[in-house]
């Protein structure tokens, strides 16, 4: 999340009185930007990943692990650093081994006051040198934070700490609730304090009508309390209105109850931001880039726990969707719609609901013939010329409220700056997200960014997939793939995504044929851009294109149908100039990735779930205790760090019990 100027925020009432000039505002900065940027050409291939950590305290003789809410302190120390080295000094880590006069990484606040983000100091290039630097730059993260932390402070990668909201589980200790989020798990300053988080989270539950709530299903194990009514759940509070939620049936049974957006927006992901050459390619990579989402979900897996319980889910995507839901009751369903526009089918942070590439192979048949649009607002972008499957994808966006606005900002409308486009875009957050070139930084060119990913344990598996990913985009490019799949089926896919073991019990909608049909090809390779006529737009049932599959087959290819992503990605390999070395050390990663999806490398969740499962202090109730948290966040500290130390290979622990 980027951070706004700051200002006056509005309360709820008062925002959505003027929510309606945000949006057009935004409209015509949009325009403005898309007017100046849409014949962009040429821009680099760039792209960039963001990693972001759990900062954890370990009281190693109480065997006590808890998160710092040290953020703002880390944040601090880390910018004295970075100006001292733009000054010309010397960053205090860049002598690490291998980064000499490298430019040292950005570190960016989170939601949560216990979270850090890390990106590289610049975008990665097209070079093939610079996907092997990813790892150790990774790594070379993790070693500045901890340098700017207390000594019993570490940066972890797990998505989530497994006992938010349960006891003694944060330093400073705050008790739970406050005026923002209203929990009974969390306090107010769990959040950043910066007065955007706290707003959003306030005007979230406000717009909402009630606290958010977010329901997982207990893991079932054999001492499991059944029925398992959440016991950690008060309800005899009555400090503010929304302590009656509880009272009026938020909890549900069978599933571990939480109430605030720090249990959604205080988990950690692994993002990945592509730069196109131009719009038309970004577009591309945008729809072609989609399906995979769940597919990335699945394999990345690493979040079975949550406030003390396994839960019989994987991945964290619905809690983070549940935990930032603003959907009124007439939104949702549950009343006749009345005050608000239409129904809404999606919390604001859920996976895409629409295609934008101008490509002949998208049928209409792809696209979700219910998507909510704001007519007004499409009408507009079209009548300045946008066309059609834009506008609907921008003004699909604008159908929610602006959730945070200041009122400096409402008095004149800039139309060189972005900032009231972004309150819409930045508050979408889905599983792509299509990035226009910032108006104020012209360099920089039409981006798409992949956010479905999981954060794992160890650098070596944020940087496999990372790189795979990439790969994968190179891939698509090259040989004009089409992982086209009508867009519902992808919807599909994300809650298919989220069963214990997804990757080895389900299987996910894919097209059977990701390669361009023959009059395509044709025109493609057309010599000296002449130009042939366009292909007739492709025919025959739309559900003969795709099939069932299951994560192996579409990571590694089924003998009768789908070639596998990781073959595809050896095609592309084989086809360009790589050295030897070069490609050994890719074939470590792509390892990763093909391992994982056969089954002889674990998740990161099911390694968590064996660790909890064999630990002997767990009485296969489903309860992690303070104890097991402890040993499980200090393995997880000491996988990360023994990697980068002795040269072992920390991820090759979860290696699957042969
Ligand atoms: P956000 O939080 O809005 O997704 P960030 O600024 O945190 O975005 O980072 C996104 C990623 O994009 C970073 O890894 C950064 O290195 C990368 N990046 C920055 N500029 C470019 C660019 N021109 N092209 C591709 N990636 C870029
Ligand atoms: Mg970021
Ligand atoms: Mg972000
Ligand atoms: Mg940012
Ligand atoms: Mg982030
Ligand atoms: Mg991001």
């Amino acid at each position: 999340m980027g951070l706004l100027a700051l200002g006056t925020a509005l309360d709820w009432p008062e925002a959505k009185k003027r929510a309606d000039q945000v949006r057009k505002w935004g409209i015509e900065q949009l325009l403005a930007n898309w007017r100046r940027a849409k014949s962009k050409e040429r821009d680099a291939l760039l792209w960039g990943d963001e990693v972001e950590y759990l900062v954890v305290a370990l009281d190693d003789e109480a065997k006590k692990a808890q998160l710092s809410l040290a953020q703002a302190e880390i944040l601090q120390s880390l910018a004295v650093d970075e100006a001292l080295w733009k000054a010309g000094g010397a960053h205090t880590q860049t002598h690490h081994a291998g980064h000499e006069g490298e430019r040292p990484p950005h570190f960016h606040p989170e939601f949560g006051r216990f979270m850090l983000e890390a990106t590289p100091g610049r975008p990665w290039g097209i070079d093939f040198k610079d996907l092997l630097k990813v790892e150790s730059d990774m790594k070379w993260r993790r070693v500045i934070a901890k340098a700017h932390m207390k000594p019993n402070e570490y940066p972890i990668t797990l998505t989530t700490f497994p006992r938010l909201g349960l006891g003694d589980y944060i330093q400073p200790y705050y008790p739970p609730s406050g005026p923002a989020l209203r929990s009974q798990f969390v306090p107010d300053k769990i959040a950043n304090p910066h007065i955007r988080f706290p707003t959003l989270a306030a005007n979230i539950r406000s717009r909402r009508g009630r606290k958010v709530e977010i329901n997982v299903p207990v893991f079932k194990d054999t001492n499991t309390l059944e029925p398992f009514n959440d016991p950690t759940v008060n309800y005899d509070l009555h400090n503010w209105p929304e302590d009656d939620d509880v009272r009026n049936g938020a909890v549900k049974e069978g599933h571990v109850y939480m109430d605030a957006m720090a249990f959604g927006m205080g988990s950690c992901c692994l993002q990945i931001t592509f730069q196109a050459k131009n719009m038309t390619e970004g577009r591309k990579l945008y729809d072609q880039l989609s399906p995979l989402g769940p597919i990335l979900l699945a394999l990345t897996a690493a979040t079975p726990i949550y406030k003390g319980f396994l839960v019989d889910t994987d991945v964290r995507w619905n809690q983070i969707s549940r935990a930032v839901d603003d959907r009124t009751r007439e939104e949702l369903g549950e009343v006749p719609l009345k005050e608000d526009r239409w129904r809404i089918p999606k919390s604001r942070y859920a996976s895409n609901s629409t295609y934008i590439s101008q490509d002949p192979r998208l049928r209409k048949e792809y696209l979700d013939p219910d998507l909510v649009v704001d007519e007004e607002i499409k009408k507009r972008l079209t009548d300045e010329g946008m066309d059609d499957l834009l506008a609907t994808h921008f003004a699909h966006l604008f159908i929610r409220d602006p959730l945070v606005i200041f009122s400096e900002d409402l008095d004149e409308l800039d139309l060189t700056k972005a900032d009231h486009f972004e309150n819409l875009q930045s508050t979408n957050w889905q599983h792509m997200r299509f990035k226009p070139p910032p108006p104020e930084k012209p360099e920089i060119g039409w981006r798409v960014e992949f956010r479905s990913m999981e954060v794992q344990m160890t650098d070596f598996e944020n940087a496999a997939f990372s790189i795979f990913i990439v790969l994968v985009t190179r891939a698509i490019l090259s040989f004009d793939l089409n992982f086209y799949i009508p867009i519902p089926r992808t919807t599909e896919n994300m809650e298919t995504a989220h069963a214990r073991d997804a990757i080895h019990t389900r299987k996910f909608y894919f097209r059977k044929d990701p390669f361009p049909r023959p009059a395509q090809r044709r025109q493609n390779q057309s010599p000296n851009g002449v130009s042939t006529p366009p292909p007739s737009p492709p025919s025959g049932p739309v559900e003969l294109e795709y099939g069932q599959m299951t994560i192996s087959e579409i990571i590694n290819g089924s003998t009768e149908g789908f070639p596998g992503l990781i073959p595809l990605v050896q095609s592309y390999l084989n086809s360009v100039n790589v050295d030897v070395e070069t490609r050994c050390a890719l074939e470590r990663y792509l390892a990763l990735i093909r391992k994982r999806a056969d089954g002889t490398l674990w998740t990161g969740s099911r390694w968590i779930r064996e660790f909890v499962a064999s630990h002997p202090e767990y009485k296969h109730d489903s309860v992690v205790s303070e104890r097991i948290c402890y040993d499980l966040v200090k393995a997880v500290e000491e996988m990360t760090t023994k990697e980068g130390k002795d040269g072992s290979v920390g991820w090759e622990l979860l290696r699957g019990k042969e």
